[in-house]
């Protein structure tokens, strides 16, 4: 590294950078209106039109990066549901519950001008019984004369309230210094379990697409409750399926069944339900209807599996009712509306024919291979020394910017640190990667690519 211009700190500090696993998760719960979409704005950096949106529009996006004193992070916000037919309480209960489970820790807000209502009583309720740590936010203290106010909610037994304003940002700091005390370095889901137990399956997809007909279909008899979730539904949560030989815990089986028809929000409350899901995860299996076009909707599911960082296996379910006019246009709008994941495998089931179902467990292991494959340096410095010989860099301006050697930083999934020598343009990283999974796999699995320049 030295004798290529780069400080032995400053790659140290690049590996360290990249090589972070999945980030622990932070929840956000709390009533309508007590400014839980203001207090995330203000935790991410930036403002999201999160706060904007109406009742009943589909907002899909509900987990979004954070960083805050170098420790990076994820916040899952559920500021963005209103009320549905089950009434406030429940709704809010049902909300905080998913964003709760799939938490390493909470921030629980509440409207320090209004003070503790029922609702927030039922929410302190659930956060008792899900036993994971709290940081209690008092909001709407936008000066000193309000610090009386948050005094008052040391009565919910949570600890010490945090006066905070999200709107101006009173307190935040502080309270965010707590968060990171709250934090674990690595989230516990998945580094819990990482030895030997079960692998995490989220079987995911729009409402209809087939999930609860795969799951009855590939479980059979052989489902086994594994945990009852806290609170206030009667649903287990996560399942232990017997699978070509092996068992799995399929995540978060309660979402794929009907419970409740739900209008208002439904959509909302839907993704927040497939982020949880992906987030305690390690492979996504996609399930998507192959009889009906792609849709946008079965994209943004795709892209929040990717964007987790997850393992991916795209199923097309319901080929029974494919004729061959729909096959063609299929495998068309395959190559252009999921043209991002053609490195994810691939299978056409049915689950009420049972078409193919024996695909499914190669399907996921090779994903979680791929999602763990770890390149050594050397064949990595090699194949990239030859890369760059036999297709260097576009000259710009007079220069040609060159690799001079990489490392892998991290699995699941793979995460590469490359130390050039000037700005890689951004198709020439595509080469790369492109390359990369040429040579070494990485089917099933996104890769994170990130470039390092000399000063
Ligand atoms: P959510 O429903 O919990 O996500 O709440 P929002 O973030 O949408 O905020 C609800 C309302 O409270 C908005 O009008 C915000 O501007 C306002 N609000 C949020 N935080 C504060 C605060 O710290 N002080 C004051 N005065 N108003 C706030
Ligand atoms: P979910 O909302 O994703 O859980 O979907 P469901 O499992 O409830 O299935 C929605 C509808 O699609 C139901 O009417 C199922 O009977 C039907 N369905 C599910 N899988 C198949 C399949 O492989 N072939 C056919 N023809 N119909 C299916």
């Amino acid at each position: 590294a030295a004798e290529e211009g780069f400080d032995l700190e400053d790659v140290e500090g690049a590996i360290e950078a990249a090589g972070h696993g999945p980030l622990p998760v932070l929840a956000v719960v709390g009533r309508p209106n007590v400014g839980k979409s203001t207090l995330v704005n203000r935790i991410i950096g930036r403002r999201e039109a999160v706060v904007e949106d109406k009742p009943g529009v589909t907002r899909d996006r509900v987990t979004y990066e954070a960083e805050w004193a170098g420790r990076r992070f994820k916040v899952v916000d559920t500021g963005g549901w209103e009320q549905d037919v089950l009434g406030i309480d429940a709704s809010v209960a049902a909300q905080a519950e998913y964003a709760i489970e799939a938490a390493d820790a909470v921030v629980f807000v509440v409207d320090a001008k209004v003070g503790a209502t029922d609702t927030d009583e039922a929410v302190v309720r659930l956060l008792r019984k899900a036993g994971k740590p709290v940081v209690l936010c008092a909001n709407k203290v936008d000066g000193q004369s309000g610090e009386s106010d948050a005094s008052y909610l040391w009565s919910l037994g949570l600890g010490e309230p945090h006066p905070v304003s999200a709107l101006h940002g009173r307190g935040t700091g502080d309270m965010l210094d707590q968060v990171l005390e709250a934090l674990p370095q690595a989230p516990a889901q998945t580094f819990g379990t990482a030895v030997g137990g079960p692998r995490r399956v989220a079987l995911i997809g729009r409402p209809n697409v087939g999930k609860s007909s795969l799951l009855n279909k590939v479980a059979g008899e052989e489902r086994v409750v594994v945990n009852e979730i806290a609170g206030t539904t009667r649903d287990p949560v996560d399942e232990l399926i017997q699978l070509g030989g092996k068992t799995w815990k399929f995540v978060d089986t309660a979402g794929i069944r009907k419970r409740v028809h739900l209008q208002q929000g439904a959509d909302y409350y839907a993704s927040l339900r497939t982020a949880a899901a992906v987030e305690k995860a390690e492979v996504a299996v996609v399930l998507l209807d192959a009889a009906d076009s792609i849709s946008v909707q079965d994209q943004r599911i795709v892209t929040m599996a990717v964007e987790a960082g997850r393992a991916l296996v795209l199923a097309f379910n319901k080929w029974d009712t494919l004729d061959e006019e729909r096959r063609y246009y299929l495998e068309r709008e395959i190559e252009t509306e999921l043209g991002q994941v053609t490195w994810a495998p691939r299978v056409n089931v049915s689950a009420h024919t049972g078409r193919h179902m024996e695909k499914l467990v190669p399907a996921i292991e090779t994903a979680l291979a791929g999602w763990e494959t770890r390149v050594p340096t050397g064949r990595l410095n090699a194949f990239l020394g030859e890369l760059v010989a036999s297709h260097p860099h576009p000259v710009r301006g007079g220069k040609q910017p060159r690799i001079l050697f990489g490392t892998q930083a991290g699995t699941k999934p793979p995460r590469f640190v490359l130390f050039a020598s000037g700005f890689i343009e951004a198709g020439y990283r595509r080469f790369i990667e492109r390359r990369l999974r040429e040579e070494f796999g990485f089917e099933g699995t996104p890769i994170h690519l990130s470039v390092r320049v000399r000063e």
